[in-house]
């Protein structure tokens, strides 16, 4: 018998996964070409792989998720929420932390609260007034934040870390995971480099032992134009308006350049990623790490940034600098279930 040659146009044509749909993705860094339903499924089975390639979750854990509106973390929340279902002692809470952004986080909290709903995930919002006693944008328009030389999102990225940790303690949250990206993950190690920061951690990756609660990154090996076609191919309802701060960041100027080279080298980020974290997991086993003084979590220095970043704040705007007690009582987390 002859055998016929496949033809190779409609060879690509079809899915290569189920060999039947015609492909709505093509995936540069490994070949293949995905329908859109076995596009789907892959992103959950690859969050699977990546949950059990790094250990980050436990069949009994009470995982936090913190979800900002955005469509990475409303993704994150509807695949945790499909892949806890196997894991009855589990449970699931959804966090989202409002900075004070006039116009931008109201509409967040409320998508967050309806898709949490629907899913039937316990839903708590905190805020920066609430725990530290101002806004990002008081911080920002008194010019405290200009005026001890951070930027908007420094201050923003550092202190929602502490407020997530508060919240995480407060529900008693074993671990806390993050959206975060392979992309997001790259440019915050890249970032780190030219900041010349000393103490660089692994980011998304569990790591027990002293009294830290870990955060986990469920997506640190999908890229962000893959979260984000999943989110679109299951409609999920997203904030499209961005963060006023946000083209003025640092990392923006890196996630433009990130983007443009991984368009041309599709395997770069994978790279970067596997070749530092050899790197880093040698570095990390002569590092010891303390406390810091003031909040009591893990800290290199005496003091740890965000305590640093808050106290700064709040002499600038004249405000007590007693430890906030934003999160001391059970009224001050808003449980809206
Ligand atoms: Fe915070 Fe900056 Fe993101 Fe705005 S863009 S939410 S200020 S980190
Ligand atoms: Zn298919
Ligand atoms: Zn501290």
């Amino acid at each position: 018998m002859i055998e016929q040659p496949v033809d190779p146009l409609q060879k690509a044509s079809r899915c290569s996964t189920c060999r039947r749909n015609p492909p709505i993705y093509f995936r540069k860094y490994s070949g293949e070409r995905l329908c859109a339903k076995c596009f789907r499924e892959n992103i959950t089975e690859r969050v699977r792989k990546t949950i059990s390639k790094y250990d980050l979750l436990r069949p009994d854990d009470r995982i936090m998720v913190a979800v900002s509106g955005g469509k990475d973390s409303l993704s994150l929340l509807r695949i945790l929420h499909r892949i806890e279902r196997d894991f009855p002692r589990a449970e699931l809470y959804a966090v989202t932390v409002d900075e004070g952004v006039a116009g931008y986080r109201e509409e967040c909290l409320r998508i967050v609260r309806d898709f949490s709903s629907q899913l039937d995930i316990p839903f708590l919002s905190i805020s920066f007034k609430e725990l530290f006693g101002f806004t990002l944008e008081d911080a920002v328009e008194c010019g405290a934040a200009e005026k001890i030389g951070i930027h908007p999102c420094t201050v923003c990225g550092v202190l929602r870390r502490k407020a997530l940790v508060k919240a995480a303690r407060k529900i008693g949250a074993t671990v806390i995971a993050t959206a975060h990206t392979l992309d997001d993950v790259v440019q915050t190690y890249l970032l780190n480099l030219l900041k010349g920061e000393g103490n660089i951690k692994p980011v998304g990756i569990r790591r027990e032992g002293g009294s830290a609660i870990p955060r986990i990154a469920p997506f640190r090996l999908i890229p962000q134009r893959e979260v984000a076609l999943y989110a679109y191919l299951e409609k999920i309802p997203f904030q499209v308006k961005t963060c006023p701060y946000t083209h003025t960041s640092m990392r923006d100027k890196i996630r433009e350049f990130l983007n443009w080279y991984s368009a041309r080298y599709p395997e770069s980020l994978y790279a970067f990623l596997s070749n530092f974290e050899r790197m880093l997991n040698a570095l990390l086993k002569t590092m010891s790490e303390g406390k810091c003084e003031i909040c009591g979590e893990p800290s290199s220095r005496r003091m740890c940034r965000a305590c640093e970043i808050e106290l700064a704040i709040k002499r600038e705007l004249g405000l007590d600098l007693e430890e906030p007690k934003g999160l001391e009582r059970e009224s001050d987390i808003r449980g809206e279930e």
